[in-house]
């Protein structure tokens, strides 16, 4: 029997497809990259923004017509897109199977049931999403996990471990918590002995994942767990060597202890993934963000007093309803003043059932939201390249991913030394010339030229 899955949106959709691709080779699946000749097609789906599920719709387009050229197909539709639209993606005559990220230990059995002929649609999603779920729902949920994650990670010996599920921010315009449910914070026994695990399979580097990772909060025999108890922690298992966390929110508590964290643990990333959205007091408190463009900066600056290197990403929402000029110039001020490393941009999408949608028009015209798009990307590209100067001639610690796939270097098809991809503890991508074997250790790179998004070195060989 052969799988053909695909994942659309965030890490936790690629983390939630690993562990789905674990769990049905254990049951002697066999992937495949070629739907044509699949048993099983498996859509990971995701509802942040309607360009998503728009995907998802076409590639659902073509699983049709497979069907209806002969071939015999299970299709399956998971996680966000099948937890919003439920019984209406079975009543497409393509649709097999729709299961809800909650429910996915259940996915191989559903699966299992069609391709044994069962008749009609089987569906599968959690009927009161903000109701938080079972403890048996979250014992299964993190058995599934704990049972799949060695398996099969996208990188050698680097794993993302979820920390929470869920979020309780109801930022205005966000389909998250009507798709995913409740903040829940697993327990740290459970986690830890998850990264335990990995670590023995040879995992290096973690990444701790949450829609809102600093909210993590557990309370276990009386003693409560926040974030940087868990960085602590996990710095102890030996054979993790690095340990990231995202995605944060800048929430105006708790974050000193967290900045102290990653001043004083070695393996600690220095990397902060902190999304402001908007550079506008108006526009972020339109969207019930709880801070001001100024208590951003100041939390910023925090992060920069305890750990001066810090690399820090950012999100932006551009053309949310109502944004002005002069609100989207506050947002340009904004990426000048905390100069990232790196933002994602995104154009404003309008979410059915979120309180923007119900209660704003969408009113400001695609094209100049994507100018405003073009223009921050443009404005964050040039500090990036500026800033990037700064490590030529340095020597970085990167961890390898593998080949790069991109032709970058004049050397890029040397078979002996290919070109290689690896990240640096501030996850600022470096390619090189290297040895294949390299893949999923560390090694050390003298930068020699930089880009807005790539450093270019060479692999030092202890001279330096
Ligand atoms: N929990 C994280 C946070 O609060 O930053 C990320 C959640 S979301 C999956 C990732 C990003 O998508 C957000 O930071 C936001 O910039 C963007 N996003 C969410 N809803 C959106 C919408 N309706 N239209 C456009 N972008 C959206
Ligand atoms: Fe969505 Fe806001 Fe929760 Fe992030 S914090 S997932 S943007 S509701």
């Amino acid at each position: 029997m052969k799988l053909y899955i695909v994942s659309f949106g965030c890490q936790m959709n690629k983390l939630d497809t690993s562990l789905v691709e674990a769990e049905f080779t254990k049951s002697g699946f066999e992937l495949t990259e070629d739907q044509t000749e699949a048993d099983v097609i498996l859509m990971n789906t995701c509802s942040v923004r309607e360009h998503a599920e728009q995907r998802v719709l076409s590639r659902l387009g073509y699983a049709k017509h497979l069907k209806r050229s002969g071939r015999k197909v299970v299709v399956g539709v998971i996680g966000c897109m099948a937890q919003r639209l439920g019984n209406s993606l079975l009543e497409r005559e393509e649709v097999d199977v729709v299961c809800g990220p909650g429910q996915i230990p259940e996915l191989k059995k559903m699966v299992i049931e069609k391709l044994e002929g069962s008749k009609g649609g089987v569906i599968n999603v959690s009927p009161q999403i903000r109701k938080s779920p079972s403890v048996k729902n979250s014992a299964m949920l993190d058995e599934f996990e704990l049972e799949n994650s060695p398996n099969l990670t996208e990188h050698k010996n680097k794993a993302f471990v979820r920390v929470m599920r869920g979020c309780n921010n109801f930022c205005s315009y966000c389909i998250v918590p009507f798709v995913r449910g409740p903040e829940v914070s697993r327990s740290p026994d459970k986690i830890l002995n998850q990264i335990r695990r990995l670590a023995e399979s040879g995992v290096k580097q973690v990444t701790l994942l949450g829609q809102t990772v600093n909210s993590y909060r557990h309370t276990e025999n009386g003693n409560e767990y926040r974030l940087h108890n868990l960085l602590e922690k996990t710095a102890e298992i030996d054979g993790i060597e690095w340990i990231s966390f995202v995605t944060n929110y800048p929430y105006m508590d708790y974050t000193t202890p967290l900045f102290k964290a990653v001043a004083e643990i070695d393996k600690v990333c220095p990397y902060l993934h902190l999304p402001a959205q908007s550079g506008s007091e108006k526009v972020l408190k339109a969207m019930n963000r709880k801070y001001t463009p100024q208590d951003y900066i100041r939390l910023i600056d925090e992060a920069r007093e305890h750990v001066p290197e810090i690399a820090v990403a950012g999100d932006f929402i551009v053309g949310f309803p109502g944004e002005s000029e002069e609100d989207f110039r506050e947002t340009e001020k904004l990426v000048e003043r905390i100069r990232y490393k790196n933002i994602f941009a995104f154009k404003y999408s309008p979410r059915p059932g979120t309180s923007t949608e119900k209660r704003l028009e969408d009113n400001v015209p695609d094209k100049i939201k994507r100018e405003r798009n073009i223009k921050l990307l443009a404005l964050q590209e040039s500090i990036s390249s500026e800033d990037n100067k700064k490590f030529e001639g340095r020597k970085m610690r990167v961890f390898v991913e593998g080949r790069s796939s991109k032709g970058h270097l004049n050397n890029a098809d040397n078979e002996k030394s290919p070109q290689l991809i690896g990240r640096t503890a501030g996850d600022y991508i470096v390619v090189f010339n290297g040895q294949e074997e390299l893949t999923g250790k560390f090694a050390d790179i003298i930068i020699e030229k930089t880009s807005a998004l790539t450093l270019f070195g060479k692999v030092s060989d202890g001279q330096e």
